[in-house]
């Protein structure tokens, strides 16, 4: 699915690498969370301490990942990479912990969904450098302390709301990605489409920023689906390989895809239809609606809502999630008893 917004497959983990910013100075957009963290690693570079724990929080495709390899990177740090799902036992995690050189960075995707065990041990392991490992079974286990290298966690999370108070409250800094704006977008497609050598038209830009979702990761996707086409369909006008990307090859291309006007991908559209042909609009509850579209309560929170209120289509109610005129609009629909005198 082009306009999903988690990574797909290994090819696009190749893909991505290539893509990634790696400074502060290439990461676009985020100001707010840019200087936040500058400010945060100058200061622990100037105490020669390692950096507070940070926990970044937002949609998928937004950063989060790439933020950590910076934090590490401007750092001048090793990282170790880990997530959640990973983290089954609390000995996953005490294996990881105490493998850990002096100063590292330890990226942990997902933090959400780590075991509760794990969690505990995390508590101790991030506000003392020191975690207790059982030894033994039943009557016969002790816990024996063992002394850790000091280290930065970088939790990341599709929801911080989800994360447990006790976790939350020992990061030193909490950061809240925001969708990009079109403009960012823009920023973030001329400086991929240079790295991939693919010439393109600025309002070709401007069509594909329109259409990823406020997400860098898709729209790295949709550029590089474009670029796919140019190469296929388009004609070279002067002498060179490969021709210019222009905003009818994007149309096509996009078109080709199913990926709409606004970029909605199949899940905002069956959130969509299903609140407004299910459920005359709404208002209509989070977890009611997740059962009628199959898919967790936790996905349409994290991921599929916030973009559809961003962008209009949607409001959040005390009584519930509703659609806005735009919302009926957006797919053709009339409004009951709206618009029929
Ligand atoms: P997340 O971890 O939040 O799911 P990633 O950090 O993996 O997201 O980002 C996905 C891709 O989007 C990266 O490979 C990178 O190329 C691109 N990307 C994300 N944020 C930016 C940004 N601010 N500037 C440029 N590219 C970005």
């Amino acid at each position: 699915d082009l306009t999903n917004p988690e990574l797909e497959s290994e090819s696009e983990l190749a893909f991505e690498g290539a893509l990634r910013p790696r400074s502060l100075g290439e990461f676009v957009g985020q100001t707010k969370v840019r200087g936040q963290l500058q400010l945060l690693l100058t200061a622990a570079t100037m105490q020669q301490r390692t950096p507070d724990h940070i926990l970044l929080a937002g949609p998928p495709g937004l950063g989060k990942t790439t933020l950590a390899m910076i934090v590490a990177h401007e750092a001048g740090r090793p990282l170790r990479m880990s997530s959640g799902p990973a983290i089954q036992h609390a000995g996953d995690l005490a294996a990881v912990l105490s493998s850990l050189v002096p100063g590292e960075v330890l990226f942990i995707d997902e933090i959400h969904r780590m075991a509760r065990s794990a969690e505990e041990m995390l508590y101790l392991a991030m506000e003392d450098f020191r975690i207790d490992i059982m030894v033994g079974k039943g009557a016969g286990a002790t816990s024996v302390p063992l002394d850790l290298a000091p280290f930065t966690l970088v939790g990341a999370t599709t929801r911080s709301g989800l994360l447990p108070n006790p976790l939350r409250d020992r990061f030193g800094f909490t950061a809240h990605l925001e969708f990009y704006a079109d403009s960012e977008l823009e920023q973030v497609l001329e400086r991929a489409a240079r790295l991939l050598d693919l010439r393109i038209d600025r309002d070709a830009i401007a069509e594909i920023a329109g259409r990823c979702r406020g997400t860098p990761r898709i729209a790295n996707r949709l550029l590089r689906r474009v670029r796919d086409y140019t190469l296929v369909h388009g004609r070279p006008t002067d002498g060179s390989e490969m021709a210019r990307a222009d905003v009818a090859s994007v149309r096509a291309a996009l078109d080709l895809y199913e990926v709409d006007s606004l970029g909605l991908d199949r899940l905002d559209r069956q959130v969509m239809t299903t609140m407004l042909e299910r459920f005359g609009g709404g208002p209509v509850g989070l977890n009611t609606l997740a059962v009628s579209v199959g898919e967790e309560a936790e996905t349409i929170e994290a991921v599929v809502e916030p973009f559809l209120v961003r962008i209009g289509l949607i409001t959040r109610t005390p009584r519930g999630r509703m659609a806005t005129p735009e919302g009926w609009r957006h797919f053709g629909l009339r409004q009951p008893g709206v618009g029929l005198t």
